[in-house]
């Protein structure tokens, strides 16, 4: 792997914008640097009764759009490096679908698999009581990532609340019946969907003929497939963190649901044949959509990669290098700033509807959030197409040049 760190590959794609928009240094440097950025210790007793202390983070990248907001993932590997390049990522995403948040990340590092239900709420209330001072609901509004859900953000939401009182608007991707949305927990895969069946209209193609591989099958990856799935897309495979499976007739999502519910795992679907993950990235399809953990497309195997289309549902799934190379083969990329905001964009839903104490039906949500990203589509691909620039650098123009407006309306930038 490349000896560049995840926030200076993320700081890659936005020099090549930042070059595009003319951007001196001066103001680079304001808009890749976090302003703010808290690390903290989470010493929990654990069930068996030993004192563990984690390490938790939140980086709070910029705010000239609004208040920050960003997902708070659990993962062995989060650490501040990881967690303030998904931060500067949230910046660029908010401000390219236009709603009115800044960027943020958060993350603990743990692996919750590890960890029993217990364990997971003694970490969270006290990962929110060690960063609750710089949260608010006009300040900071964490909500699910990698490795965290909607338990999750319901323990941040009581844990916040002791303190401060009643402040459902403090988190999003709650529960419903704790103040969260309809459509929140399937908005990321939905908003995966609705690029991916647009780009299928926009080339007339057969979705019946058109296959999909998807590495994850968590929150993003399931939903992906589920919607794929109904509107009668291919999917010959799908893994998660042990391993994947594989079934060149196709795997009927709707079962796969119910095997995953019972057996809480994929392996072993049956009328499907195991795979690996690295396996499932080098298979023949027409789409593939990374929807797991960073980087697993990278100088390693990027020779083998062998679709003509990738839909980042995942954060930074691509490294710059592996992205030129790609780009060469001709490789159409839809990056994760693009991707995968259909979360944010219904987050932002969830927290108007919060503020003003009020509920939209599911068929509001899903019509909103398909306008917000179809036309920040159409956007990325007008750009693309009059510059003859991949997506990714389209899209970052796009998102970096609202901050920066943004920037000099407050007077941060003189000029
Ligand atoms: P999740 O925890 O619900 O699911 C993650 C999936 O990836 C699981 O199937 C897990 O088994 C698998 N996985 C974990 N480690 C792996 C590894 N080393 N190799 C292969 N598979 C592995 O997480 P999620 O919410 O679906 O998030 C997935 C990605 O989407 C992340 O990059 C996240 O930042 C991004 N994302 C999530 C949201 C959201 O709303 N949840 C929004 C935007 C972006």
């Amino acid at each position: 792997m490349s000896e560049l760190t995840t926030i200076d590959e993320v700081n890659e794609f936005f020099d090549s914008a930042a070059t595009f928009l003319k951007l001196d240094s001066g103001t680079r440097d304001l808009l890749k640097n976090p302003w703010r950025e808290l690390k903290v210790s989470i010493p929990i007793t654990m069930d068996s009764g030993e004192l563990k202390v984690f390490s938790g983070y939140r980086v709070q990248h910029n705010a000239a759009r609004g208040p920050y907001k960003g997902g708070v993932r659990y993962h062995p590997e989060a650490d501040i490096n990881e967690v303030e390049s998904l931060a500067s990522l949230m910046t660029w995403k908010t401000a390219l679908v236009e709603i009115p948040f800044g960027g943020a990340k958060g993350g603990v590092q743990c692996n919750p698999l590890e960890l029993s239900n217990t364990e997971l709420n003694r970490i969270t209330r006290r990962y929110t009581h060690n960063i609750s001072h710089i949260l608010g609901v006009n300040r900071d509004i964490p909500a699910p990532d990698l490795g965290t859900n909607a338990q999750t953000m319901a323990w941040m939401m009581d844990a916040y609340g002791q303190t401060y009182g009643y402040t459902p608007g403090i988190v999003t991707g709650k529960p419903v019946q704790l103040g969260g949305s309809v459509g929140r927990e399937s908005a990321t895969g939905l908003g995966v969907f609705l690029l991916l069946d647009q780009i299928a209209t926009d080339l007339n193609i057969d979705v019946s003929k058109t296959t999909l591989a998807i590495q994850g099958s968590g929150n993003v990856g399931l939903w992906t497939a589920f919607f794929a799935f109904k509107r009668g897309f291919k999917i010959i495979a799908i893994s998660d963190v042990n391993g994947g499976i594989y079934s060149s007739s196709g795997i009927n999502i709707d079962e796969l649901k119910n095997y995953l519910n019972e057996n809480k795992s994929i392996q072993n679907f049956p009328d499907s044949d195991p795979i690996t993950n690295a396996d499932l990235l080098e298979l023949e399809c027409d789409f593939l959509i990374p929807a797991a953990i960073d980087r697993v497309i990278n100088e390693k195997n990027v020779a083998n990669i062998k679709t003509n289309y990738i839909i980042e549902a995942a954060n930074h799934p691509i490294t710059p290098e592996a992205d030129k190379i790609l780009l060469d083969k001709n490789v159409t990329i839809v990056p994760d700033i693009l991707a995968n905001a259909g979360g944010v964009i219904v987050s932002y839903f969830e927290w108007t509807q919060n503020l003003y104490q009020h509920k939209w039906t599911e068929e509001r949500i899903s019509n909103e959030l398909q306008t917000i990203i179809i036309n920040a589509f159409t956007q990325v691909k007008e750009l693309s197409y009059k510059e003859n620039i991949p997506y990714r650098k389209a899209a970052f123009i796009l998102g970096i040049a609202k901050v920066v407006e943004a920037s000099k309306l407050r007077g941060f930038l003189d000029k």
